[in-house]
């Protein structure tokens, strides 16, 4: 008998879909409660490593995300000269295992998408433009108002609502989300056929130029700059940024460049980060995923942490006949450490480059590939 009966999730990202769905596949009744009326509305690409491939694999929808997604296994260094020479060719690490490959990249609708479907043939009950009022709990369970009017009482609420959770707030838990100091922009875009792989350019006018194909027709390219506040452009003025940015970077980016034409498909973005102190439960309420910790996409771990979070949770749900500290002991002790690590890692790499210092790069990231090679 699992150690939960029903279960409230709120948020249909990563974290919110693959807790519905393991806990739905072993028989929990689920609710996922979703504040937009469609996830797979909006979104550029993300970049998934190996551990989040093998995540998505047991979740059922390795094959989707294979026939979606473009696959490669290394990463190019290139310099912000004329030529946009490649310095490096670096072959990423196989952290899902060797069936798997390295990185994936994938537009985000077309994920969202895959683990809403997922979601919904394993019998996870999805309501798309629903939130939370109100939360409050006793030793038995925890009621919830909704923004519909409807209440409902259920054994554990899961709080996998992001970054600014609402839920973390309506736990009274005053957590600082604070700027890394780096902005990025990013467009969704045609894949020109000469873009394979990640490439990054390093220096130049900004810190990092780079570009993921997320499917034979499409990628996803990006900037990364010292943190200003750009809410006051207008799409068109956003485009033309981003556009002049780009000037420094050649090589494939030439290309990308030309097909710069739509406004709407930019988007600016500051890096940010936190971790909340475990435990990350509160009775029968827990965080999960970026709602628990955050970090900038450096190494581009924060869906898989969302994932793994997901799959440890449930596992432990499943596993396990009570809902006591001994269950949540054992939640901190399989999540808070390596996600921590990776936050820090993460930051770690932003701040090297706000520094101007050359860090022992290859061996922070032969760390963190040892670390998530290892299932959660
Ligand atoms: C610029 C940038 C680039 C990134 N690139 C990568 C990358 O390439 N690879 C990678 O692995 N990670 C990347 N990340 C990190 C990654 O996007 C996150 O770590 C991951 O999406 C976290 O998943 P989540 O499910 O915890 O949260 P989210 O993806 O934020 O999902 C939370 C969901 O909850 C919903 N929600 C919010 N409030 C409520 C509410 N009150 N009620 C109901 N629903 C609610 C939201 O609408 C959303 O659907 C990047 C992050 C940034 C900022």
């Amino acid at each position: 008998m699992p150690a939960v009966n029903n279960v409230l999730v709120v948020g249909g990202g990563l974290a919110g879909t693959g807790t519905a769905i393991h806990l739905a596949k072993a028989g929990v009744a689920v609710e996922l409660i979703e504040i937009k009326p469609d996830v797979a509305a909006l979104g550029s690409g993300i970049t998934l490593q190996g551990n989040a491939l093998r995540e998505l694999k047991a979740l059922g929808v390795w094959d989707h995300v294979q026939g979606a997604g473009y696959a490669f296994d290394v990463t190019g260094i290139r310099a912000p000269d004329p030529n946009g020479t490649v310095v490096a060719e670096i072959p990423d690490a196989r952290t899902g295992g060797p069936d798997l490959p390295a990185v994936m990249g994938m537009p985000r609708p077309e994920l969202a998408r895959i683990l809403v479907d997922r979601a919904t043939e394993v019998g996870v009950k999805l309501r798309l433009g629903t939130t939370f009022t109100e939360l409050s709990q006793d030793d038995d369970g925890v009621d919830v108002a909704f923004s519909d009017t409807s209440t409902g009482r259920y054994d554990l609420v899961v709080g996998a609502d992001g970054v600014r959770s609402w839920t973390r707030r309506a736990l009274g838990i005053d957590l600082e989300t604070t700027s890394v100091g780096m902005g990025i922009w990013r467009v969704f875009g045609p894949r020109p056929y000469s873009v394979t792989r990640t490439d990054l350019y390093y220096g130049g006018p900004s810190f990092i130029a780079g570009y993921c194909p997320t499917g034979e027709d499409s990628l996803y390219a990006y900037i990364v700059e010292a943190a200003q506040d750009r809410s006051t452009l207008s799409p068109d003025e956003q485009l033309a940024t981003m556009k002049e940015l780009s000037r420094a970077y050649h090589g494939p980016w030439d290309e990308i460049r030309e097909n710069l034409t739509d406004g709407s498909r930019v988007n600016y973005t500051w890096f940010e980060t936190h971790v909340l102190p475990a435990p990350w439960n509160r009775g029968r309420v827990v965080l999960i995923g970026d709602a628990a910790h955050t970090c900038p996409p450096t190494i581009a771990q924060g869906g898989a942490m969302a994932l793994e979070d997901a799959v440890v949770l449930a596992e432990l749900l499943v596993d396990r006949d009570t809902l006591d500290q001994e269950l949540w002991n054992a939640f901190t002790v399989r999540r808070f450490e390596r996600a921590k690590t990776v936050v820090d890692a993460s930051n770690q790499l932003a701040q090297w480059q706000l520094d101007h210092v050359q860090g022992d790069i290859p061996s922070l990231m032969r760390s963190i590939a040892v670390l998530t090679s290892q299932p959660a």
